[in-house]
């Protein structure tokens, strides 16, 4: 593979977008010979758009998309995947829980698969939240038909061919759910490998409540309840 595109959603990231960026820049310019890193700023009240700007300036193949408002996780995705240009495109997080070394984990799988879907070994979150992952990907499992081992992992490759074939709708993280299952309906392969994961130093995600607390963060009511209106959607769409 020679040509990449890596998509990386962010809101609120001021502090992380920086060093994530850089060092994705330096990681694909050893790697690649032509690429493409997209941040999506999905309506960033902070100073996410003002240090991509800023970068942007030195980094041609930096290059941002603004959401004036927030829209989701999922429509931050879906504004990055149908922007992308290059064969193959790649997202992670821009808080920089992952390590994107690991991609050389992703790649040889790329030979055999149309999407290669990471897994998170050792997850660093608050324990609730593993625990209601684990509940999500059995709802996923048995709401969509989708057996995948850690549904939500954002580390991904999909060949760019998949996102012409399928048309997604999701504005919440089932943005992830829905690419695999309809991927896998119109015929792509999936291969899956283990990467590492790191806990969240800066910034603060908007999914729990909680804080920093290491066991009791739970996920937000507002999220689960939108999370279930779009998986009935999703079922409805699909049978
Ligand atoms: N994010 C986004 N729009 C949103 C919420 C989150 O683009 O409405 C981005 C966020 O900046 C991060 C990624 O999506 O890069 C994952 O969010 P977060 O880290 O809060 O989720 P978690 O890792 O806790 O599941
Ligand atoms: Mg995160």
């Amino acid at each position: 593979m020679r040509e990449i595109s890596v998509v990386l959603p962010a809101y609120n990231e001021e502090e992380n977008i920086r060093p994530v960026v850089e060092k994705i820049y330096r990681y694909l310019l050893k790697k690649f010979k032509t690429f493409e890193i997209i941040v999506v700023n999905d309506g960033s009240r902070d100073g996410t758009e003002a240090e991509v700007r800023q970068m942007m300036k030195r980094v041609s193949q930096l290059k941002l998309i603004n959401h004036p408002a927030n829209r989701g996780y999922g429509a931050a995705l879906r504004s990055g995947f149908y922007a992308a240009k290059y064969p193959w495109v790649f997202y992670t997080d821009s808080d920089g829980q992952f390590e994107i070394a690991d991609l050389e984990k992703l790649l040889p799988l790329t030979d055999k698969y149309d999407i290669v879907a990471g897994y998170r070994v050792n997850r660093q979150d608050p324990l609730m939240r593993i625990f209601i992952a684990r509940v999500y990907n059995l709802v996923i499992r048995l709401a969509l038909g989708l057996s995948i081992r850690d549904v939500d992992c954002a580390f991904k490759i999909y060949r760019k061919r998949v996102f012409e074939k399928i048309k997604l709708m999701s504005e919440t993280g089932l943005v992830d759910a829905e690419v695999l299952v309809k991927a896998k309906c119109a015929g792509f392969t999936i291969g899956q490998t283990g990467v590492r994961h790191f806990p969240r130093t800066r910034g603060q995600t908007i999914y729990e409540v909680g804080g920093r607390n290491k066991f009791f963060a739970f996920v937000k009511p507002a999220v689960v309840i939108n999370l279930l209106k779009e998986i009935m959607a999703l079922r409805r769409q699909l049978v």
